[in-house]
């Protein structure tokens, strides 16, 4: 008997590690957990992860753990919540050519991937960066560096082509030169509001274009547009992964619902206009999301920063006509700041517990992994956060990451460490 088991376990263990090469068992227990399933919270219980999946959520003080367990975390007082998931962020910055992805691979791109997952972000898909995200997409798969999933996307600026048969091309390039999996930085249109919210007709047929060809790879395409006027066009050419809310004009309830009906999805970007603190000075002064003066360099903007009054609320506009709603930030400084400016923005219109939904479920749904992250359920992959803090007292608890889990992995845990559980709201 003791042989057969000993023999299963050796199958066992050989076979998590063809599949996750560092995936450990693990128990998770004694913490209030946020499951992200209709709203549900379990005060005290454990969750189990087995070969990097979620295995058992269980109600209940945990007795000893049975044979075979893991690792056991005692999370008294603690929350787990499922890892978050940014749609749309500018991962790579600086000079967009290789001379700039080459300084960014070398000098940034490891810090920065911590810096994320020290934030409790576990997937994070890019807003179209330099193609150095390829590189970097495989670095993380294959542990080279210590970082979120990346979802890679490939910038094909279709607004600005001649035509619809130059698009095809570009999309068919570059989807074989980087097999993306995703298509991103589409502007729509191009000159964007206030000067005019209106798409020609060139660039719509683009669009439809683009979306039609990357479509025949199963490949997704993201578009950024920033008008409602504009939205609604985009849907119309079958857009349907939409980056920013709407932050030119009130959106309708019926142009939210053209949203519904076309089965797309909007991630929120809500803190655009909203002046950044704390990140590129520590004086007190409001700036733009890239350091520059507030509200004179919004991108294109109204004046008085009336954008973060039209995000928020056209946010919840979504939110209420039933769009699937998720989380953005579409910045590429401090991970751990921006997702404080985000969260601090939503906070306006949502709940914590709508929060979670954004930052799990609705975001999983936006990058087509819905069935596989986003909520503490047996069958998902083990993303994890372990918070210091209840983000149900406030939003700024969900800033208090310790513990984070990625596919069974943990990536950090600063139990015991100084300023442990306490929330990052600024760049240091
Ligand atoms: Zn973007």
């Amino acid at each position: 008997m003791n042989r057969i088991l000993t023999t299963l376990a050796v199958t066992a263990s050989a076979l998590a590690l063809a599949g996750t090469a560092q995936a450990q068992n693990l128990t998770i227990a004694n913490a209030r957990i946020i499951t992200g399933v209709g709203g549900r919270i379990i005060d005290k219980g454990s969750v189990v992860v087995k070969d990097g999946k979620i295995v058992a959520v269980t109600e209940g003080a945990s007795k000893a753990p049975a044979k075979g367990a893991g690792k056991v975390i005692n999370a008294s007082g603690m929350t787990v919540i499922a890892g978050y998931i940014d749609d749309h962020r500018h991962i790579i910055h600086g000079e967009r050519g290789p001379a700039g992805a080459a300084k960014f691979m070398k000098d940034d791109a490891a810090r920065e991937m911590m810096e994320l997952l020290e934030s409790g972000v576990t997937t994070v898909q890019s807003g179209g960066d330099s193609p150095a995200v390829f590189d970097l997409r495989s670095k993380v798969a294959s542990g080279e560096i210590k970082g979120p999933r990346i979802i890679a996307s490939a910038q094909v600026p279709v607004s600005k082509m001649k035509d619809e048969a130059t698009v095809r091309a570009a999309i068919d390039k570059a989807i074989a030169d980087y097999k993306p999996d995703s298509i991103a930085e589409v502007h729509f249109p191009i000159t964007e509001p206030p000067s005019t919210n209106i798409p020609t007709e060139q660039e719509t047929r683009n669009l439809a274009a683009g979306i039609d060809e990357a479509l025949k790879f199963h490949v997704p395409f993201q578009v950024h547009t920033s008008a409602p006027g504009a939205m609604t066009a985009a849907l119309k050419a079958g857009a349907k992964k939409l980056v920013h809310t709407p932050h030119f004009g009130w959106l309708t309830d019926d142009e939210a619902k053209q949203v519904v009906t076309a089965h797309a999805w909007v991630s929120s970007c809500t803190g655009f206009g909203v002046p950044v603190f704390g990140v590129f000075n520590h004086n007190n002064v409001p700036t733009f999301r890239d350091g520059s003066k507030w509200p004179d360099d919004i991108l294109n903007g109204e004046g008085r920063g009336r954008e973060a009054g039209y995000k928020a609320v056209n946010g919840r506009t979504l939110w209420d006509n039933g769009v699937d709603y998720g989380y953005c930030t579409d910045t590429n400084y401090y991970a751990p700041a921006a997702l404080a400016h985000e969260l601090r923005t939503l906070n306006l219109m949502f709940s914590p517990i709508d929060m979670v939904k954004i930052l799990g479920q609705n975001s999983a749904d936006f990058i087509d992994m819905g069935d596989k992250l986003g909520t503490i359920e047996t069958g998902k992959l083990a993303d994890i956060v372990i918070l210091g803090a209840n983000p149900m007292d406030g939003y700024w608890n969900f800033l208090t990451a310790e513990v984070v889990i990625k596919g069974g992995v943990v990536m950090v845990d600063k139990r015991g460490k100084p300023n442990a559980g306490k929330p990052i709201v600024h760049n240091p």
